[in-house]
């Protein structure tokens, strides 16, 4: 079996949804193709919620009216028939009865689930619209049925292994099934997803729930680059990553793969490629356990950034100092991604400030704390094992010009992180472009 996830722009036109069908017939091996919505969608479910929370209908409606404006230009070009035109039609306007009965209903975190669920549900059904009228024996299998994550929002993979393995057998003789990345239901049997981009993430762990012998994720690139092609202009793509190496570009900022995706892959032991849907035949980047590097391989950047210094009010740090300050954050749930220490202070960095508030007044106790918003991880990658001299004389050439707020080296053999302020990211990202990769 083998997991094919096409991403947004992959099904975001009618022609691509027909490339997809081609790549998805090439061969006879068992397949679970995973989509996400068409492009833009998510993001236009997500401005309907917004307009529903601000309680401002006349916006949402107009939002509505507009997503269906899309949906109905998408029909005729997706498919030939009259018939399957009108099928499609039925579906799209079940949903959008939904989307229009929202306006009518009281707003909760609940119901907005449900609305960033329909952009996944409206494109797999279209696909598999498409693929019949194509001939294709494919099934729709819904995520709904077998995704689900519990009380701490993990996914539940044997849950998944469990219900999943009945549903295929359920279906005899089918060896091409479509389904929907994304979403899930929580503990709690509702609605939810895997947060944006968590297409990749149900890829994963679909790929892991079925021991699956590869999972491929098709986007718009031809693999994961060396450094991010939306802000520096020479990149090119990498051949061969290690799980760790791809996993910490993605929980760094790599925006090809979602941050959680590589572990499911990584624990069962499943290669991952990446691919272009527009350049099938591109080599993509191959990720997997084997790889072998002795080189700085790529960089990635994580905005949304906040570091917290705490300083010791005695003259040097005591002794369960650091205990305590980690139990804060662990007490509330809050990860801690870089840390540097000093004699007197120790800093660490966050992404979610959502505790922070109720961590502040532990920390007050144990010392003055300064907050910085507005930073950004800066993550080069690579084997630094291998390649020991210079890497760092490198990286600080590169960055004279910009200030620095923490660095991270030593905690693993593949990350060195820096700190900087958001505003200097673009800069900071062209020039370790231009110092540390040969061109
Ligand atoms: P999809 O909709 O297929 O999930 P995404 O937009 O989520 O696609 O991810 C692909 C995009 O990620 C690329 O178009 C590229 O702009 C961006 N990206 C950022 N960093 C990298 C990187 N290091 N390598 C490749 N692509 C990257
Ligand atoms: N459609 C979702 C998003 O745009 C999930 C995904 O594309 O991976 O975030
Ligand atoms: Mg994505």
């Amino acid at each position: 079996m083998q997991i094919l996830k096409f991403g947004g722009t992959s099904v975001g036109k009618p022609e691509n949804m027909h490339i997809v069908a081609k790549l998805i017939t090439r061969d006879a091996e068992s397949k679970i193709v995973v989509l996400s919505a068409l492009s833009g969608t998510t993001n236009s479910l997500t401005g309907i919620g917004e307009s529903l929370r601000e309680a401002d209908k006349e916006a949402a409606k107009k939002k509505i009216d507009d997503l269906k404006a899309h949906y109905d230009n998408f029909i005729p070009a997706l498919l030939r028939t009259e018939a399957k035109r009108e099928e499609a039609s039925a579906v799209i306007n079940e949903h959008f009865e939904f989307l229009n009965i929202t306006l009518r209903i009281s707003y909760n975190g609940a119901l907005n689930r449900d609305i960033l669920a329909q952009g996944e549900l409206m494109s797999t059904k279209l696909f598999t619209l498409y693929l019949q009228e194509q001939g294709v024996k494919a099934r729709l299998l819904p995520a709904l049925d077998f995704m689900r994550t519990n009380e701490e929002g993990e996914p539940d993979i044997p849950y998944t292994t469990e219900r999943l393995t009945e549903l295929i057998a359920a279906h005899d003789g089918v060896s091409l099934f479509v389904t929907q990345g994304y979403i899930c239901k929580n503990h709690n049997g509702e609605i939810d997803n895997l947060k944006r981009g968590g297409s990749d993430y149900s890829a994963s762990l679909l790929g892991a729930a079925l021991n699956a012998s590869e999972i491929q994720i098709w986007t718009d690139i031809d693999g994961m680059h060396n450094n991010d092609p939306r802000v520096v202009d020479k990149t090119f793509p990498i051949a061969e990553l290690s799980f760790d190496e791809a996993a910490e570009l993605a929980y760094f900022g790599a925006k090809i793969l979602h941050p959680a995706s590589i572990w499911p892959a990584q624990r069962y032991g499943i290669p991952v490629k990446l691919l272009n849907t527009m350049d099938p035949e591109a080599k993509g980047t191959v990720i997997g356990k084997d790889t072998i590097s002795n080189e700085i391989k790529a960089l990635a950047a994580k905005d949304g950034i906040i570091a917290v210094k705490i300083k010791s009010s005695r003259m040097l740090l005591a002794y369960g100092f650091m205990t305590k300050i980690f139990q804060s954050f662990e007490k509330h749930k809050t990860p801690v991604d870089m840390v540097t220490t000093s004699e007197v202070a120790v800093s660490v960095t966050i992404d979610d400030d959502s505790r922070l508030p109720a961590i502040m007044k532990e920390l007050e106790a144990l010392g003055a704390v300064e907050v910085d918003r507005n930073q950004t991880i800066i993550c080069v990658v690579g084997n630094f094992v291998a390649q020991k001299k210079g890497i760092v004389n490198k990286i600080f050439s590169a960055m004279t010009e910009i200030p620095i707020r923490m660095i991270s080296y030593g905690g693993s053999r593949h990350n060195i992180s820096l700190l900087i302020d958001r505003a200097d990211k673009e800069e900071a990202l062209k020039r370790l472009n231009s110092h540390l990769f040969e061109f």
